[in-house]
């Protein structure tokens, strides 16, 4: 089987791991600001948190923000469930706006309907989180003029876009939002085994993201409630989680990071080939943005199934009975059963409903082979013609 997605570790990667299994530290050693220190290099952000997760980045930016029960937060509803969830962890209510037909991200303009309408209500969104689907950036701009606006805060979940580029900033540069996240999951574009971070140029943010990140607890005499009782002491001044990134993790980080620009370049090089070769069948090809650079975490096509024989679920099942490794991204969120209790139903948003019908994410990753590539293309070619 073809996989959708796969991780390159290189014997660099190896021996960065087990140097660290040799050292003294294999947990808050010096990998975790090592790596910290790589992500603020690449985006320029002034603070980087890494942890266990995106989920839990996505849950201490929530928290740093100041959600909480009575407050509402908005995303899109093709995203991975945890963009949405981290809402739920702090008690507040989600709901979701609609894609924008062409680039699949949450749309800008049925963002500001939404807002109008919330606004007569006096039911405005605290936080609204956009989601660089595939990598390709949400139109940050738009979203920023609305926030100001309309007065909600920004966190850009980027864990598709590390190594892509909106206007003239790198993702997670936090230029038109409060936090960005990323993933470190193998099927990502850079990999710690499980990870994620969190980056903002607001240090107050930090601050309370890094004591989110570890139950509470600070070491910090200026953050201490009165005085110190001596160097063995800290005191928990919020209710924390263990979210911390292990330093074997960390050195993986730091090691796939001198990669990441490779990485991203040998995507761009497979999905510029797969426009080509796909260009005549009767799909829908990924559009970009312009002025943007896509991270690339997937390519998603779309069957133009008035034009084609078959189902969408038949040449799903047919390229997975061929070998070719494909998947879908994602369910819409709201159509989770989990959702569906919360009252959300099918038909609330038709466009994320309609690319749900049509949409298939063909394999891509860094040590894809032509080879591979053209059996892709082959295998899928003769499904939609057969
Ligand atoms: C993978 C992913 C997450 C969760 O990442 P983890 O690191 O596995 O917690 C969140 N949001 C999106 C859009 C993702 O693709």
């Amino acid at each position: 089987m073809i996989p959708y997605g796969k991780q390159e570790i290189t014997q660099q990667d190896i021996d960065a791991v087990v140097d660290v299994l040799k050292s003294d530290f294999l947990t808050q050693g010096p990998q975790v600001p090592a790596f910290e220190k790589s992500l603020r290099d690449f985006t320029g952000a002034k603070h980087a948190l890494a942890v266990n997760s995106a989920t839990s980045a996505l849950h201490i930016a929530c928290l740093s923000l100041g959600v909480g029960p009575g407050d509402t937060l908005w995303t899109t509803p093709v995203t991975f469930v945890a963009s949405a969830n981290c809402g739920l962890y702090c008690g507040a209510t989600v709901d979701f706006v609609d894609i924008d037909a062409s680039t699949y991200n949450l749309c800008p303009i049925k963002l500001e309907e939404k807002l109008i309408k919330a606004k007569a209500d006096n039911k405005l969104p605290k936080v609204v989180v956009a989601v660089h689907l595939c990598g390709q950036p949400c139109d940050m701009r738009a979203i920023n003029a609305l926030a100001k606006q309309y007065g909600f805060k920004v966190i850009e979940d980027a864990s598709h876009a590390i190594g892509g580029r909106y206007l003239d900033t790198p993702i997670g540069a936090c230029i038109y939002s409060d936090i960005t996240v990323f993933s470190f999951h193998p099927v990502k574009i850079v990999t710690t085994a499980e990870g994620g971070a969190a980056l903002t140029n607001d240090d107050k943010l930090a601050e309370k993201m890094a004591l989110f990140r570890s139950h509470g607890i600070t070491r910090d005499p200026n953050l201490m409630v009165g005085e110190s009782d001596g160097g063995w002491y800290y005191q928990q001044i919020e209710l924390g989680y263990n979210y911390r990134m292990t330093e074997l993790q960390a050195a993986l980080g730091v090691s796939q990071m001198t990669r990441l620009s490779e990485f991203v370049a040998a995507r761009h090089k497979l999905a510029s080939r797969y426009n080509e070769l796909l260009a005549e069948l009767p799909i829908r090809l990924p559009y970009q943005l312009p002025e943007t650079y896509s991270g690339l975490h997937l390519y998603v096509i779309r069957l133009q199934l008035g034009n084609i024989a078959k189902s969408h679920r038949q040449v799903f099942d047919e390229l997975r009975a061929n070998g070719i490794g494909v998947n879908l991204h994602y369910i819409p969120v709201h159509t989770q059963p989990y959702y569906q209790n919360m009252g959300f139903q099918t038909g609330d948003f038709p466009e994320a409903e309609s690319y749900y019908q049509e949409a298939i994410s063909l394999p891509m990753f860094h040590l894809m082979t032509l080879e591979q590539q053209d059996e892709v293309v082959a295998v899928l070619t003769k499904i939609l013609q057969g």
